[in-house]
């Protein structure tokens, strides 16, 4: 039998569901989530195995979740928007993922153009149909394919996990025989040092409001792994004195409050006991900041300690 993989891109703007859609895919918790825009900063890679047995094919789909399309205003918008030109390059297959609640599909214009120039099948999926009646889904699918024609439309809610077979056999099937690239026990190519980073920021973002969950990003300064215990030190960084105030909060309350949070997923993702020690620290516009932003990224970091172990 044949066996059939690839690069399969996640494309939307903020808030379209494109975290729950790879999590969900991947039956695991890869990317964060939260109801703020702009709560993934990098490209995530997830890979679905599709095992021979049943199913008529088999295969391997490689995902890549994106921030969300925006007109970027920082350096950290600037890096984001560079993560999904990177993203779609070399990819596939897009899904273009779209929120069928939305009055009109005049804001997911932009999304689409940058899809159309990319020259890779569209598959459109219409996100959330949890929320809207059956009867009002035909006049938008109608809507649409007056903009484009999409390989596929597929109604999915990822949320409620509806869609998704149909989703992952036609996916596999519009992708040509390949390689398996990833061993079958492999989930994503992150570092679960990165991932501790993203799970301590997901606190802050479910606990915090208004522009702190923006100003705020999560270093992981030392990941020692011990046979029964794993010593974690990370640092949140704000902007202000003000946030900093917030994010450690009353007698340290707040931050007392992210660290538990955190430690517990953490140690559910490792399977071991975690010691967490989180700190708080203020760097002035990091955002703005072109070499802190690089620094952030994983596969530099990862890139740097390879170098540096070379003799
Ligand atoms: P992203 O910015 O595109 O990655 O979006 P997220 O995956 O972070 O989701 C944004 C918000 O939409 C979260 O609050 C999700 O729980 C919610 N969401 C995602 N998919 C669905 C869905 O199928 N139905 C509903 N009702 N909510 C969803
Ligand atoms: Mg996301």
């Amino acid at each position: 039998m044949a066996f059939h993989s690839g690069f399969v891109c996640i494309l939307g703007r903020p808030n379209a569901g494109k975290s729950t859609l790879l999590n969900a895919l991947v039956g695991g918790k890869l990317a964060i989530i939260s109801p703020k825009p702009q709560t993934t900063r990098n490209r995530i890679q997830g890979v679905i195995h599709v095992q021979t047995g049943k199913a008529k094919e088999a295969g391997q789909v490689i995902l890549i979740d994106t921030p969300g399309v925006h007109k970027p205003d920082s350096s950290l918008g600037r890096k984001m928007m560079t993560e999904v030109a990177e993203a779609l390059e070399g990819s596939d297959l897009i899904l273009l993922i779209a929120e069928v609640t939305q009055k009109s599909v005049a804001a997911d214009r932009f999304v689409l153009e940058m899809a159309k120039r990319s020259k890779t099948p569209i598959f459109l999926l219409l996100n959330k149909i949890d929320r809207i009646e059956k009867g009002r889904l035909l006049p938008i699918i109608d809507e649409w394919r007056r903009l484009h024609d999409f390989k596929e439309i597929i109604p999915i809610s990822a949320l409620k996990k509806n869609g998704l077979e149909v989703l992952v056999e036609r996916v596999l099937k519009a992708l040509p025989e390949g390689p398996r690239y990833f061993p079958e026990d492999q989930m994503t190519d992150q570092p679960a040092r990165f991932m501790v980073a993203e799970i301590i920021r997901e606190q802050v973002l479910l606990d915090t409001r208004e522009e702190i969950p923006y100003a705020t990003t999560v270093v992981v300064e030392q990941f020692d792994e011990g046979e029964r215990l794993t010593r974690i030190a990370a640092t949140i960084y704000c902007e202000r004195e003000g946030q900093k105030a917030i994010l450690v909060g009353k007698r340290g309350q707040m931050l007392k409050k992210i660290g538990t949070s955190s430690r517990w997923q953490i140690e559910r993702m490792l399977g071991k006991k975690v010691f967490l020690d989180l700190f708080v620290k203020v760097r002035p516009a990091w955002r703005e900041s072109r070499e802190f932003v690089d620094g952030l990224d994983w596969r530099r970091q990862v890139e740097n300690l390879v170098a540096a172990e070379k003799p």
